[in-house]
């Protein structure tokens, strides 16, 4: 590798942070900027993220960029084929940055980027199989599997969120209908704080100015801390299908960890013990094996970022 400095970026539909880290996964410096979101042009997103890198740099030399994108990165990780959130559609993404930054350049999925961060420097590290559940207002995930993360035939590996859960069930934004994460996900906590706050009394009729439509993700986080038990049963049903969902996935796959990441696993054990008692009750065979620790990510928003950054540093042990 040349010298320079190593940098991780993570691009999403709303912003991408971009920062210098170094082989202990520590952040040294870091670039924000916004994207311009799926209906934007190409070269905006482009143009961002290469402002961003530049920004955090310094202008230090460039050993190599590692990118970390919210969308579906081909398996050999040159372009990004179609992102929900980003105007790119089978954009040669890794070329395109080689050019324009000078040095070399890697993708890969976000959510595997921050299940290889994890996997090195936070929740799951030393272990040699683990999966990662990220919970925003979608499920998201990867598998990390002997040592290396599993991209699947189509570098679409991992997406756990659209696992069929209930036949005929909750319609979904992917199209179908009872997707996982309609019932375990910032969305499904949302909706079934407003449902339950119609039926009983909730500080969250107080905190969204009685209108159930404002109530959101942090404000039923924030009501379930206060003890309020709209909040708590919100949680403890998208903590139950958080169990049922990874007891499916731990039948499959067989991990030694599953770690818990996202927005919603800020709640901690509000989330996770309700979803520990589910994974005991629904896996197969849960008396006669050791049932994996399920346990919040460590490394926060900034693990996609981290793992970008792994993806050069070339510790590829995941
Ligand atoms: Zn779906």
């Amino acid at each position: 590798m040349s010298r320079g400095v190593v940098v991780g970026v993570d691009i999403g539909g709303t912003k991408v942070l971009a920062g210098v880290v170094d082989e202990a996964g520590v952040v040294s410096s870091t670039a924000l900027r916004t994207t311009p979101g799926r209906r934007g042009v190409t070269r905006q997103a482009e143009d961002a993220l290469v402002e961003a890198v530049l920004e955090a740099a310094g202008g230090q030399p460039l050993a190599g960029v590692g990118v970390a994108a919210a969308g579906f990165v081909d398996p050999a990780g040159d372009r990004v084929m179609f992102a929900p959130h980003l105007p790119w559609q089978g954009e040669p993404l890794r070329e395109l940055l080689q050019d324009r930054l000078g040095c070399p350049v890697l993708l890969d999925n976000d959510a595997n980027c921050a299940a290889r961060a994890e996997g090195h420097h936070g929740a799951a590290r030393g272990a040699r199989s683990a999966l990662m559940i990220t919970m925003g207002t979608g499920i998201g995930g990867a598998v990390l599997l002997d040592g290396r993360v599993l991209r699947g035939a189509n570098g679409m590996a991992g997406e756990f969120g659209h696992m069929q859960v209930v036949p005929g069930g909750q319609p979904c934004e992917c199209g179908k209908t009872g997707c996982w994460e309609q019932y375990s996900s910032g969305n499904a906590l949302v909706r079934n704080a407003r449902a339950l706050m119609a039926e009983q009394p909730s500080v969250l009729a107080e905190s969204s100015g009685g209108r159930p439509e404002r109530v959101t993700g942090p404000m039923v986080t924030s009501a379930a801390e206060e003890g309020d038990l709209v909040a708590r049963q919100a949680f403890a049903s998208v903590g139950d299908w958080l169990g049922i969902g990874t007891a499916n996935l731990v039948a499959a796959l067989d991990p030694e960890v599953v770690v818990v990441g996202g927005g919603v696993s800020a709640a901690g054990d509000k989330l996770l013990d309700p979803a520990r008692a589910a994974l005991r009750r629904t896996l197969v065979g849960a008396a006669h094996r050791r049932v994996p620790d399920l346990v919040a990510a460590t490394l926060g928003p900034r693990a996609g970022m981290i793992g970008a950054a792994l993806l050069i540093s070339g510790q590829e042990r995941w």
